[in-house]
């Protein structure tokens, strides 16, 4: 961990760019720079072995002009203030660049889930609802799985919320299981959401997906869907590089004749690792971990964590790639996206193209709503159109004003929230 990086710098240095090249007021300036609501707070959570652990625990709300506040909530051990304050800042962002009615907002818990029993796991997750349910609500606040998180969790804190509010609220809280008020899709849907953003600009710029390689940061949840739609397009994924289970090392597992993206899921846990000896079993190359983006391929997809394409490793990447597939939430920083510009490298912002969860999150509470649930087909479709959509907007205005991708995006994502702002007439 780099212990000079700070997440939230990053995401207002974005944000300042841009703003100074739309001019944007300065009051309005001001305001958008920083979350509106912070809290931080503790969680007891008693152990299976009688003693209680106290986690610390964050939930941020950037902005809610566009809609209720919508951001998943992460499980990691290296979690901060910072982190959060910029993943709710990228998540306005994200819900206007897709143009859904919602604003921004990430959850925190600092812990490692991997190290915790399920009670454990639950206690933290009703721990965590209990603290600020005031704050949420799915008029107000709706959280959703991140990093580490995931359906089981939700429904925990969706049921959690129920109980204290005696009624049931299902658009409190989305990525449930299906059944419990889930959407078909909604597992699939960031790693899909990413593949057809990429689909579309393959198209564009007449590169056959059958022609590509491409190396894969993380085997999560957004990695592993985003694996599978672009081998079934054709591409070939040589790399994939994920935690060791039981020593949480990072390793690369490569196979350079193509990773079979099911075999690799069938040696996986829930959190994304790979158990190293059964990739050597079955016949991958293992490397080190930050290996995968040194890779001969294509298209890199850092589908993990923020800051990891940076100017220290920029030399590493290999001349061949073409294209970046921001999967994660943060993975360049920006002293690096100059760097990637003059190179030629095409980098998919990533509030535009891993929009898909959060999309889905959308459909989501839509049906919860209306306690009418599509079929998985309808829900793909229309993840598909509004992704499409979203790439083909922010594609052009970089084509047309000779533009950086993320900052077309931000351009088209600033500009909608601003509006918002302008006519409830806060700023
Ligand atoms: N955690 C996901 C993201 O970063 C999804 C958020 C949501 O569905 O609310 O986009």
């Amino acid at each position: 961990m780099k212990t000079n990086y700070n997440p939230f710098e990053n995401a207002q240095l974005q944000f300042d760019n841009v703003a100074e090249y739309i001019e944007l007021d300065g009051g309005m300036r001001e305001f958008l720079r920083q979350p509106m609501l912070e809290l931080h707070f503790t969680i007891p959570v008693k152990m299976d072995d009688g003693t209680t652990k106290t986690l610390q625990a964050y939930r941020i709300r950037h902005n809610d002009a566009r809609g209720p506040a919508k951001g998943g909530i992460r499980f990691h051990p290296h979690e901060t203030a910072d982190t959060v304050r910029a993943l709710a800042m990228w998540m306005t962002w994200k819900c206007a660049c897709v143009d859904i009615p919602l604003g921004g907002g990430k959850g925190g818990i600092v812990c490692d889930p991997r190290l915790l029993s399920k009670g454990e796991q639950e206690r933290m997750c009703r721990g965590y609802v209990r603290a600020i349910h005031k704050q949420l609500g799915p008029n107000e606040d709706v959280p959703a799985p991140d990093v580490m998180s995931n359906s089981q969790h939700m429904l925990w804190m969706m049921d959690e919320y129920e109980t204290i509010a005696g009624s049931r609220y299902p658009g409190v809280i989305t990525g449930k299981p299906v059944g419990m008020g889930g959407s078909l899709g909604r597992t699939e849907a960031t790693g899909y959401g990413c593949i057809y953003t990429l689909k579309d600009l393959l198209r564009q710029i007449g590169l056959p997906a059958k022609d590509t390689a491409a190396s894969i940061q993380g085997f999560g949840n957004v990695a592993e869907y985003a694996a599978r739609m672009y081998t079934d397009l054709g591409g070939k994924v040589v790399a994939v590089s994920c935690w060791n289970q039981p020593d949480s090392t990072a390793y690369t597992f490569r196979k350079t004749s193509g990773c079979d993206i099911a075999e690799l899921v069938s040696i996986k846990d829930v959190f994304g690792s790979i158990d190293k000896e059964k990739a050597l079993a079955l016949g991958y190359e293992v490397l080190p971990g930050d290996d995968w983006l040194a890779q001969d391929v294509d298209i890199l997809i850092p589908a993990a964590l923020e800051n990891q394409i940076t100017p220290a490793v920029f030399p590493r990447i290999s001349d061949r790639v073409k294209i970046i597939v921001e999967a994660a939430n943060g993975p360049t920083t920006p002293d690096c996206d100059s760097l990637l510009k003059d190179k030629g490298v095409i980098v998919l912002p990533d509030f535009l193209c891993n929009a898909g969860g959060v999309t889905c999150s959308y459909f989501e509470q839509v049906q919860s709503n209306m306690n009418y649930f599509w079929d998985k087909a309808e829900v793909l479709n229309k993840l598909e159109y509004g992704m499409t959509k979203a790439f083909r907007a922010v594609y052009e205005l970089s084509k047309e004003k000779g533009l950086y991708m993320r900052d077309a995006a931000y351009i088209i994502a600033i500009n909608r929230v601003s509006q918002a702002v302008k006519l409830r007439g806060w700023v």
